[in-house]
């Protein structure tokens, strides 16, 4: 089974992915994680894509969907993925298609977390408060940047998912069992069917 779980910065997606990591064990792809992890180790894309996300902007399409089309084609990755952050631009989009369909694979659902946008800068101060390592671009300025690229950028996709009949709108204001719950509850009935 391979998913996308998809909204705002700040949504839960991360959150989700990792549970349906281990209820479903399929892998989870963070986008996010492992762009931090090049800053972290200074190689010559962390040091290329660095400023880029401490501006909340996003890292070129080219480097991104080289990225994850080197993840998918790893073994963990056979069972199925969540992608988590990705895709996050229409070309980003479409090149998963074209990757995935010449595997003869295809995404089976797109979790799309629905929230009230007032709340997510509470919510990431929060997060920037329990994270042991603060990332450098969950600071309030930092967030309304990446929450207007969310809308220039990301939020048209959805229809691009909507047309192929892959939307699944998922309550994000719940709580994160109850969130679960729902996810859950569309994978299981879909699975069943
Ligand atoms: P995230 O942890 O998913 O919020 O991602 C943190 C930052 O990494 C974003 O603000 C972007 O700068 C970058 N990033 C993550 N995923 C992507 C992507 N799919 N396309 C472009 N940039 C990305």
């Amino acid at each position: 089974m391979n998913l996308i779980m998809f909204g705002p910065p700040g949504a839960g997606k991360g959150t989700q992915a990792k549970l349906l990591q281990q209820t479903y064990k399929i892998k989870q792809l963070s986008t996010g994680d492992m762009l931090r992890g090049e800053v972290a180790a200074q190689t010559d894309l962390g040091r290329r894509i660095s400023d880029i996300m401490d501006d909340g902007g996003l890292v070129p399409d080219e480097l991104i969907i080289e990225l994850i089309a080197d993840c998918i084609a790893q073994p963990e990755c056979k069972r199925g993925f969540i992608l988590d952050g990705f895709p996050r631009t229409l070309p980003q989009a479409e090149a998963l298609n074209e990757m995935l369909t010449q595997k003869g694979q295809k995404i089976d659902h797109v979790l799309a977390l629905e929230v009230v946008e007032d709340d997510l800068v509470e919510r990431v101060k929060k997060r920037a408060g329990e994270t042991a390592i603060a990332r450098s671009d969950d600071n309030e300025e930092t967030l309304r940047r990446r929450l207007s690229v969310y809308h220039e950028q990301t939020a048209p996709v959805l229809p691009y998912y909507e047309a192929a009949g892959l939307l699944r709108k998922i309550d994000g204001m719940q709580s994160v069992e109850a969130v679960t719950a729902q996810i859950e509850t569309i994978l299981n009935k879909s699975a069943a069917a």
